[in-house]
């Protein structure tokens, strides 16, 4: 989506560690109108793959996951995060490490909201380690729910996660493919 390189380019700033910082429209100022055209683009990109629900975790997937959610016609359940792994038996719950504060924490949904009836898009801010997908693609597993399709807003493709998502046959669209970032240059794929 050349709107969201182009948006990189002006507003976004890489720090260390590999960080793409997007508070100006995505992380915590939100274009909701930008926010509005990524979830026409996701809706179009996914309206072949049966999907029935789109699953995200909090914080900062749940805009762009509800934005897509209405834009599909479906419902958003967002995973919570846990501390700890004190969970009760109506929840399914998995462990993720995460890329932006080097903890792991727990993902965490109720069994009443997630079951094998649904059909699922995972969607997420950014796709880095693929870690963060992993935990919600094994909460899908515990509820025998399908996974139909990842949207990402931004991808870091030199991770390999996307791509060995990909090469497993799994639907991931990325509306932006960053090859490589530095403080003066961000390149995207072409
Ligand atoms: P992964 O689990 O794929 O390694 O990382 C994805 C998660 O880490 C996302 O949910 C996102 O919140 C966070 N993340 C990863 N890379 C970045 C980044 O460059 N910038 C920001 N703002 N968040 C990131």
């Amino acid at each position: 989506m050349k709107q969201m390189e182009e948006k990189i380019l002006r507003e976004g700033q890489v720090l260390p560690g590999d960080i793409l910082k997007v508070g100006s429209f995505l992380n915590q100022n939100i274009d909701t109108e930008f926010l509005g055209q990524m979830a026409k683009e996701f809706a179009r990109l996914f309206a072949d793959d049966g999907i029935n629900k789109v699953l995200t975790i909090e914080a900062s997937g749940i805009a762009i996951a509800a934005a897509v959610g209405m834009e599909m016609g479906v419902p958003v359940l967002f995973a919570k995060k846990h501390r700890t792994s004190n969970v009760d038996g109506n929840t399914y719950s998995a462990v993720v490490h995460s890329f932006t504060h080097n903890e792991d924490y727990n993902v965490v949904v109720s069994s009443d909201y997630l079951t094998s009836a649904d059909r699922v898009l995972l969607v997420d801010d950014f796709l880095a380690n693929g870690q963060a997908l992993n935990g919600l693609m094994e909460l899908c597993r515990q509820a025998g729910a399908e996974v139909g399709g990842i949207a990402i807003a931004i991808e870091k493709c030199f991770s390999g996660a996307g791509d060995r998502l990909r090469a497993q046959g799994m639907h991931v669209e990325s509306l932006a493919l960053i090859e490589s970032m530095t403080e003066n240059e961000v390149i995207f794929r072409s």
